[in-house]
C-alpha cells in the first residue's frame, strides 16, 4: 500500500513513529514558512505541517499542491502544542511533520467545496457524483448503506436463508408497473423484461424446494417518476416455504428491532411494532402508511352533525357522505392566509373545501353560526379541543376525507415540529382489500399482487363482493412510509387462474404470460409467503435523508437521467440494426423538464 496508516488512524500514542499517510487535501493553510494541509481519506482527518526549513523539498510540493490533491506524505508523528488540540477530531492530539511529499495526481478545482456541508444545487451534485461522494454527509450515508446490508445478511443467513441470485433477464411480471425491455439479438423481434421484482422466480424457488431464500435484489419498474422514486431500486427480497403470515412478520420485526440499535445507536423504536389493519388505518390516519410517531388522529363527527343546519355537513352526510376532523394544537391564531393555505391542501386531495373552528380565548372562529351549541360541544368534545386549538373539519366523499385530513396532519407534523426525529415508528397494516377498481381502465386489479392469497378464494364468491376480499398481504410502515409489502401466495394453480380471471386476463393470455409458472405449481408447491423491504427508503430513515437519492450512490433524476454519464443516450444505426429495430420518428413522451 502507499500508506502505513488511515487518516483517521493515528493517537497520542503514535507519537514519535515514522509513517506514511496518502489521501485527497481537505483543507490548506499557507502561512509562508509553514504550510498545513488537511489530509483526508475514506476514514478521517489528520494534519500535516510542512515546514521549509525542515523539508525545503517537501514544502516545495506542499505550495503547489491544492484542493484534492491527492498526495503521499512521509513524516513523523507530533504532539500537537496544547492549545491547539481539536478535541472535535479522533486525530486530533497529533499533527503530522512531512519530510516527503509525492503528488500522486494534481486536481481540477472542484466545481463545489467538498470540506464544507454547503447547499449545492443537486444537478451539479449529480453531474459530478464522484465529487459529492466524497463529502462526509455522502460518505456517511454510503457507509450506513454498507453496514445496512451486512447486517440483513448475516442475520439471514442466521435465520438458515440462502442467498440465491435470479436473473434480470426475464419475463414481464405484473407488479403493477411498465417494464424495461430488453430487445433480443438472437431472436428477433423478441424481448426480455427486466424484473419489476424477482416475485416469480422466488416462488418458484419455493416450488423448487429451497424454502428459505432471499437476495439483496435490484428491481427496475419503468414508472412516472412522479414523487421520490428511481427506476432501478432494491430491496431485500425473501421468501419462506411453509411459512404462516405471523413467521414473516415475526422475522421482520426481530431483523429490524435488531438492526436499528446495530447501525444508528441514537434511533429509538416503537416495540412491539403496533398493527393496524388496512380499514382501521385509513379510519384513524387517514392513510395505509400513517406516520406512527404522532398522534392527531381523525374524529368522525359524522353523527354529531348529520341534522346540522350547516348544509356541507347535514347534505354530505345525507349523501353517505363522512365528516371527520383533526385538532390541530395552538394554532387557534392562524392567520386568514395560514388557512386559505390549509383549505389549498385539502383542495389539492380533491375536498371541496375545509371548515375550521379556532377554539380562542374569547370565542370560536368559524362559520359558528350554523352551529347549535349542542354540535359546537359535540365537535369540541369528541376533538378534545382545548383553547388555542383549530379544529379542522372535511366533509366529502370517504375516500377524499381520509386523503384530505391525512395530508393535513402531515402538514402539520412538519409545520409544528410534531415528532422526534430520532424515533423509527415500524408498524404493520393488515387485512389489505385483494382487489382494487381502476376507474380509468374500468377494471379490477390486484391491490398487492396477483399472487397473493384471496379471502374468499372461489371466483364465484370473489366475482359476488369484490370490495369484500380481503387478502393475506401486509405492509411494514415506518414513518410516513411504505417500508415493505408482501403476502402469502396462492399456491394453487386453479384459484390463481381465478384470480386472473377476474384481473381481465382470458385463459389464453394467462396461460402464455404465466403457464411456466402454473406448470411448476403443478409440481406440489409448497404454501409459501414472503416480502421485500426497500433498502433504500430504509436507509433513507435511518440517515435521516429527505429522499433516497441521498443513499444511493449513483441514482438517476426524478426524469430518469444520469447526469454524469449523459444516459439515456441515443445509440448508433448499427446498433440498432443488430437488435432488429428501427426509430419512429414520434414525438418524445413528456417527462417535464430534462
Ligand atoms: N414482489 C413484491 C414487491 O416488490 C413483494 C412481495 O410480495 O414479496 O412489492
Amino acid at each position: 500500500m502507499l500508506k502505513t496508516h488511515s487518516c483517521g488512524a493515528l493517537r497520542a500514542a503514535d507519537v514519535g513513529k515514522e509513517v506514511t499517510l496518502a489521501g485527497w487535501v481537505h483543507l490548506r493553510r499557507d502561512h509562508g514558512g509553514v504550510i498545513f494541509i488537511v489530509l483526508r481519506d475514506r476514514a478521517g482527518l489528520t494534519q500535516v505541517v510542512v515546514d521549509q526549513d525542515q523539508s525545503p523539498e517537501a514544502h516545495t510540493f506542499a505550495s503547489e499542491a491544492r484542493s484534492e490533491f491527492v498526495l503521499q506524505v512521509r513524516g513523523v508523528v507530533q504532539a500537537r502544542p496544547a492549545d491547539q488540540v481539536n478535541t472535535e477530531w479522533p486525530t486530533g492530539e497529533i499533527e503530522l511533520e512531512a519530510q516527503e511529499i509525492h503528488i500522486l495526481n494534481p486536481s481540477q478545482t472542484p466545481p463545489f467545496y467538498i470540506y464544507e456541508d454547503s447547499p449545492v444545487d443537486e444537478a451539479l451534485r449529480l453531474r459530478f457524483r464522484y465529487l459529492d461522494l466524497r463529502r462526509s454527509r455522502m460518505q456517511h450515508a454510503i457507509r450506513l448503506r454498507h453496514d445496512v446490508v451486512q447486517f440483513i445478511r448475516n442475520f439471514m443467513n442466521e435465520e438458515g436463508f440462502y442467498e440465491i441470485e435470479t436473473p434480470y433477464l426475464f419475463k414481464s411480471t405484473p407488479e403493477g408497473a411498465r417494464d424495461y425491455l430488453v430487445p433480443s439479438r438472437l431472436h428477433p423481434g423478441e424481448f426480455y423484461a427486466l424484473p419489476q421484482s424477482p416475485q416469480q422466480l422466488k416462488q418458484l424457488l419455493m416450488v423448487a424446494g429451497f424454502e428459505r431464500y432471499y437476495q439483496i435484489a435490484r428491481c427496475f419498474r419503468d414508472e412516472d417518476l412522479r414523487g421520490d422514486r428511481q427506476p432501478e431500486f432494491t430491496q431485500l427480497d425473501l421468501e419462506i416455504a411453509f411459512a404462516e403470515r405471523e413467521d414473516v412478520l415475526d422475522l421482520i420485526e426481530r431483523m429490524f428491532t435488531a438492526l436499528v440499535p446495530a447501525v444508528t445507536p441514537h434511533k429509538r423504536l416503537l416495540s412491539p411494532f403496533p398493527r393496524l389493519s388496512y380499514a382501521e388505518a385509513l379510519e384513524r390516519f387517514g392513510s395505509d402508511k400513517p406516520d406512527l410517531r404522532f398522534g392527531l388522529e381523525l374524529v368522525d363527527l359524522t353523527e354529531a352533525l348529520r341534522e346540522s343546519e350547516f348544509g356541507v355537513f347535514s347534505g354530505t352526510a345525507a349523501a353517505g357522505g363522512r365528516i371527520k376532523a383533526i385538532c390541530a394544537p395552538g394554532v387557534a391564531d392562524y392567520s386568514r392566509r395560514e388557512i386559505d393555505e390549509l383549505i389549498e391542501i385539502a383542495r389539492n386531495q380533491g375536498a371541496q373545501g375545509l371548515v375550521t373552528l379556532a377554539f380562542r380565548a374569547d370565542e370560536v372562529r368559524g362559520p359558528v353560526k350554523y352551529l347549535s351549541q349542542d354540535e359546537l360541544d359535540a365537535v369540541q368534545q369528541q376533538t378534545g379541543a382545548g383553547v388555542g386549538d383549530l379544529v379542522c373539519i372535511v366533509a366529502d366523499e370517504p375516500a377524499v376525507v381520509a386523503a384530505a385530513l391525512s395530508a393535513l396532519r402531515l402538514t402539520f407534523r412538519d409545520r409544528l415540529e410534531l415528532v422526534d426525529p430520532d424515533l423509527v415508528a415500524f408498524g404493520w397494516v393488515l387485512d389489505f382489500p385483494m382487489f382494487e377498481w381502476l376507474e380509468e381502465e374500468q377494471r379490477w386489479d390486484a391491490a398487492h399482487h396477483p399472487f397473493t392469497m384471496p379471502r374468499p378464494f372461489t371466483l364465484e364468491e370473489m366475482r359476488a363482493n369484490p370490495l369484500g376480499v380481503l387478502s393475506d398481504a401486509y405492509d411494514l410502515i415506518c414513518n410516513g412510509y411504505e417500508l415493505a409489502s408482501g403476502s402469502i401466495r396462492v399456491h394453487d394453480p386453479r384459484i390463481q387462474r381465478d384470480i386472473f380471471r377476474m384481473l381481465g386476463y382470458t385463459d389464453e393470455a394467462f396461460e402464455e404470460l404465466f403457464g411456466h409458472m402454473m406448470e411448476a405449481f403443478s409440481y406440489g408447491a409448497p404454501p409459501h409467503g414472503g416480502i421485500a423491504p426497500g433498502i433504500d427508503r430504509l436507509v433513507m430513515v435511518l440517515a435521516d435523508a429527505p429522499n433516497i437519492r441521498e443513499v444511493i450512490a449513483f441514482p438517476k433524476t426524478a426524469q430518469a437521467r444520469d447526469l454524469m454519464a449523459d444516459t439515456p443516450s441515443p445509440v448508433s444505426e448499427e446498433q440498432l440494426r443488430e437488435l432488429h429495430l428501427r426509430l419512429r420518428e414520434e414525438e418524445a413522451p413528456d417527462a417535464g423538464e430534462a
